[in-house]
């Protein structure tokens, strides 16, 4: 079938409206109407080609969330009309040790939403930013939300995700004190998960502007990283660190908030790399700095009960397809409250 999407050419272009097909639903496919599209900040670097390894035409989008419209024969799990969400991928190979864990993110054989080999048209997976998409049950998430809340929900999908999983390996709750650096997509859903896992909650932002909403949020404390004196008086307080910036950056003023055997986990992805940190600074409170990318379906559906249970969702800015352009340059300012989400409704030609 053909369908109407958003994407680019070249990462040296803007992204427009671009026709692309999706294949009929096998057996144990679910066939997905999209209602809505967060817009992460990853899709801006796949897009302009800021990793390696963009393949063109380029449709991104991994935060999707709509109805199914059709299942396969021995689809078990869903029925037409459920409320669904896709992540960040659409397969893997399902039969290695970090498949058989529910892991599926680590697997070497993970098929991402977009930009991914596979046997469809045009010979790599493309997102979100499109009506339609055809995925595999297995990775197909179940929406609990109520459906008026299904527009905020769309950014659990990948910014929820890969905020909740660090969170929960490293044991954020009650007794603990968890720095998220970065308050963007992913950073308010970190603020938001964080508190609601008990964790005392402090947001570290370089952006003035945002103290009053990180609070708003969740954080108990608000730390304008611009500031020295604020910085210092965090030194040797922290359990756990997300640091979500999409930029390189000195890695050593968020590594000496931490206390000993503390943890700083980086989510970001920036294109090019950080100033090594110090060695001392690991070495002399046995600190470690970790990474962690999105999650497994598993913690996935967890993330998403659990959300649906106590009522969070994203802050979000609806957007039509046709501004995404101009909102991806408002993502690079750090001027998005919080989440871009494109409303699939405006992609009809
Ligand atoms: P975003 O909405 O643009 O938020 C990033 C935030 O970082 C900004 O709002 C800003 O917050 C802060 N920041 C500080 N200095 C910056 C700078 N020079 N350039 C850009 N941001 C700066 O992005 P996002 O969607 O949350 O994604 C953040 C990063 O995580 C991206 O690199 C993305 O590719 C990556 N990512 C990784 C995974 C994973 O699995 N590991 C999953 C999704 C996304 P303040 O104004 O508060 O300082
Ligand atoms: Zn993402
Ligand atoms: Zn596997």
């Amino acid at each position: 079938m053909t369908v109407n999407a958003y994407g680019a050419h070249a990462g040296d272009q803007p992204l427009g409206p671009i026709a692309i097909t999706r294949r009929a639903p096998g057996a144990h496919d679910v066939e997905i109407d999209i209602a809505f599209c967060g817009v992460c900040h990853s899709d801006l670097h796949q897009v302009r080609g800021e990793w390696a390894g963009t393949v063109y035409p380029c449709v991104p989008g991994h935060e999707i969330v709509g109805r199914v419209a059709a299942v396969g024969a021995h689809v078990g799990g869903f029925a037409v009309g459920d409320l669904v969400g896709v992540g960040c991928m659409v397969d893997s190979c399902r039969s290695c040790p970090d498949c058989d864990a529910g892991l599926e993110n680590y697997c070497d054989g993970m098929v991402g939403t977009y930009n991914a080999p596979t046997p469809d048209a045009p010979g790599h997976t493309l997102g979100g930013y499109s009506e339609r998409i055809v995925v595999n049950e297995r990775y197909v998430l179940r929406v609990r939300h109520d459906p008026s809340q299904l527009a905020a929900v769309a950014p659990l999908l990948c910014a929820g995700i890969t905020t909740w999983s660090p969170l929960r390996h490293w044991q954020a709750g009650p007794g603990k004190r968890v720095g998220i650096v970065g308050i963007g997509g992913l950073g308010h859903m970190g603020i938001k998960l964080a508190r609601a896992l008990g964790a005392h909650v402090v947001a570290f932002t370089t952006s003035e502007s945002k103290r009053r909403d990180a609070e708003a949020l969740g954080a108990h404390e608000v730390v304008v990283s611009r500031d020295p004196e604020a910085m210092a008086a965090q030194g040797r307080r922290l359990d756990l660190i997300v640091n979500t910036v999409a930029a390189p950056h000195d890695l050593d003023a968020y590594l000496s908030l931490l206390k000993r055997d503390g943890t700083m986990v980086l989510v970001g992805a920036p294109s090019s790399p950080h100033p090594s940190p110090q060695v001392f600074n690991l070495i002399m409170k046995r600190r470690a700095l970790a990474g962690s990318m999105i999650g497994g379906i598993p913690e996935t559906q967890e993330m998403l009960d659990f959300c649906a249970e106590h009522g969070i969702v994203a802050d979000i800015e609806m957007i039509e397809a046709s501004e995404i352009n101009a909102a991806y340059e408002r993502m690079l300012e750090g001027k998005v409250k919080y989440r871009f989400v494109i409303d699939s409704a405006t992609l009809k030609a």
